[in-house]
């Protein structure tokens, strides 16, 4: 740009000097020249800034150009969407009286002190300022947050609550293998006590490790690798796992059709009905009422699991899926718990496209229940 006005310029100056010693008409025609010079590159410099406004207006950051008071120069569409305010009235006005940015004030003294890049989460916004390389403007951008700053939340949240979780069967495990190595002379009855502590912790470790994993792998399994499974089948299958694993139990099961078909992944509905049925357990006094229904509707397949347990208190009820979420934590860990178990049922009804739903009452009991549509909906 400067070079074009260095060599226009020098030209023109060329000809006018040439020109005083001609007559008026080339002193006419060398003022023309130099008129139609000036406004084509007037015109070429408003295209060009119209060119590089539209770019920025096709950015999905918001991008304002302060001055160096803090003052708009510049905003483009998305940016003015930010601040909810039409272009016209922000051109001009100190960025950092918005009342969305007032808090981030602190922000410009900083990076007309120091010139480094300024960074700052306000309401769910995430805003950047740079200066930029004429250092006489600062560039600011402004990012809807909301989204990615849950999702990176959300993941904080879940390794820290897995490190804690693995991190308590660790403290154990090491506390009773160091005392057992402190004590060379032990009785047979502690050796058993802290033995049995030791491998009961290990197992928990290993339900959890177990767990996560498979959350892991939900996270990245396309929707349920879809076959026609029979559920009556499946909930006889299961309900003789369980009655292996505890063999004082009593389930008692309903279905209105012999054969009843969903479409899913066979493993992740075992895995699902497990976790329910070993909860109607952990969750019952002992020895534990089980209660199985499978219904056909034909628009619909209603599968229902019951207990006659501790129930769950009303305002547990919506957050019962939520990873890690427990209602009586000491209870859970006693049960070898995390509460990442219904959560991995949640996972499997979504790639089901089932519906879950929980009804309880304290003292009474809790019933689970998945809505699939048939098998015909889905199967190809
Ligand atoms: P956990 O591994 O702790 O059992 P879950 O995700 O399976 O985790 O369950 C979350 C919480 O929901 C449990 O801590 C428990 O309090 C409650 N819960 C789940 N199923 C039942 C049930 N059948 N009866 C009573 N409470 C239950």
């Amino acid at each position: 740009m400067k070079k074009r006005y260095i060599v226009l310029l020098s030209t023109l100056g060329c000809a006018s000097f040439l020109c005083l010693y001609n007559a008026f008409l080339e002193w006419f025609l060398f003022l023309a020249l130099f008129g139609i010079a000036i406004i084509v590159q007037l015109l070429g410099g408003s295209r060009k800034k119209q060119r590089s406004l539209s770019v920025l207006d096709g950015l999905r950051e918001g991008v304002v150009i302060l001055d160096w008071e803090g003052c708009v120069c510049e905003v483009n569409q998305k940016g003015a969407l930010f601040l909810k305010q039409d272009k016209r009235s922000l051109l001009g006005m100190p960025f950092f009286d918005h009342p969305r940015l007032k808090k981030g004030y602190p922000l410009l003294e900083r990076i007309q002190e120091s010139k480094l890049p300024q960074r700052v989460m306000l309401e769910g916004i995430e805003l950047d300022l740079k200066v930029l390389e004429s250092k006489k403007k600062i560039l600011a951008t402004l990012l809807d947050s909301t989204g990615e700053y849950q999702k990176k939340q959300l993941g904080k949240d879940f390794v820290a609550n897995a490190s804690h979780e693995l991190r308590t069967p660790i403290t154990i495990i090491k506390g009773f293998a160091e005392t057992l190595y402190d004590l060379p002379e032990i009785s047979d009855a502690m050796l058993t006590e802290f033995t049995e502590k030791i491998v009961r912790n290990c197992q928990r470790m290993d339900n959890l490790v177990k767990n996560l994993l498979t959350l892991a792998d939900l996270d990245y399994l396309p929707k349920a690798r879809l076959q026609e499974v029979d559920l009556v089948g499946m909930i006889d299958n299961c309900s003789h796992s369980l009655l292996a694993l505890h063999p004082e139990i009593e389930i008692e099961s309903f279905h209105n059709e012999e054969y009843i078909l969903v479409s899913g992944d066979p493993d992740l509905l075992e895995l699902a009905i497990m976790n329910l049925l070993e909860n109607g357990v952990k969750y019952s006094e002992s020895p534990a009422f089980l209660s199985i229904t499978i219904a056909d509707f034909g628009d619909s397949i209603e599968l229902s699991i019951a207990d006659k347990g501790v129930g769950i208190p009303s305002e547990d009820l919506d957050k019962i899926f939520e990873r890690f979420y427990t209602v009586d934590k000491a209870r859970s860990r006693r049960m070898g718990g995390a509460g990442l178990g219904l959560s991995i049922v949640n996972v499997i009804a979504v790639k089901h496209d089932a519906e879950i739903s929980v009804t309880s009452t304290v003292d009474e009991g809790t019933t689970f229940k998945l809505v699939f549509q048939p098998a015909s909906v889905l199967c190809v």
